[in-house]
């Protein structure tokens, strides 16, 4: 059994430095005075969201941290049965994967990334927020669902990459501040999680974990999901495109995403 501190699970908190608000806040100024136009209609409707290159893996085209966080579990395995650290495991309390200086051994349920046992999951064409991502068999309250992965930049990259995406029009990006000069950005390469539309009561949650070391964001069930819902989450870390409305349909539904992007600038 590992150390139990049940009632002192960590909140996990949005990323202090918010670059991506920041970013587009300073863009916003430049265009002071002017109405704000990120609608392009045309090119929204010439964007395939499909295109993409699909990886396994994030890809780093900045300087990949590795930081030691010194967390173990003190979890082994008893006889008979078939699982470990879940539960009251350390490490899984801290978000951080099991790693080799643990006791658990293979049978260690506190290895999402690793283990990838990944689910099942199919990308539809959804009545009113394009394309979506639907479970393709039931997943389980907590359970891991995808990584959200895609090129790792740094925030100056970040910035360029917004401001190019200004002057092209597109809408639609895909941009996950994970922590200072660490932004995981999945326009042009990552997976199926891309399509995880957002919705204002979801059904799963993004999560910061450590692994190895290295900070990787999961996606995990945060209630009971039958096999053909559609997968959403609110957008905690990822940003989007202004002038969408919401079609969530959820009863606490904001109706318009540009509201929490803009926030900033309206003051
Ligand atoms: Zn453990
Ligand atoms: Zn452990
Ligand atoms: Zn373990």
């Amino acid at each position: 059994m590992g150390v139990g501190e049940t009632d002192m699970l960590p909140k996990q908190e949005s990323p202090e430095s918010n670059i991506v608000k920041c970013i587009f806040d300073k863009i916003l100024e430049v265009e002071l005075g002017k109405p704000v136009d990120f609608e392009l209609p045309d090119s929204f409707r010439r964007w395939k969201p499909t295109d993409y290159i699909a990886i396994k893996r994030n890809i780093y085209l900045t300087k990949r941290r590795i930081e030691d966080d010194g967390i173990f579990c003190s979890c082994s395995p008893s006889l008979g049965s078939s699982s470990v650290c879940s539960g009251d495991c350390h490490c899984e309390m801290l978000f951080s994967t099991c790693s080799s200086s643990c006791r658990c051994g293979d049978f260690c349920r506190n290895k999402p990334f690793q283990r990838r046992a990944l689910k099942k999951l199919k990308v539809v064409k959804t009545e009113k927020c394009g394309l979506g991502l639907v479970a393709d068999e039931d997943i389980r309250q907590g359970d891991f669902v995808v990584e959200y992965i895609g090129e790792v930049i740094d925030d100056k990259s970040c910035e360029e990459r917004l401001w190019k995406m200004k002057h092209r029009g597109d809408t639609n990006f895909y941009l996950c501040e994970v922590n200072h000069d660490m932004v995981i950005d999945a326009t042009f390469k990552g997976n199926r999680s891309r399509f995880i539309n957002h919705c204002c009561e979801p059904n799963t949650e993004m999560q910061k974990w450590r692994n190895d070391g290295e900070t990787r964001v999961g996606i995990f069930a945060i209630r009971n999901i039958r096999k053909g819902e559609e997968l959403t989450y609110d957008y905690q870390f990822v940003q989007f495109g202004a002038d969408q409305d919401c079609h969530c349909g959820a009863s606490g539904c904001k109706k318009k995403l540009d509201e929490y992007l803009f926030e900033g600038s309206a003051k």
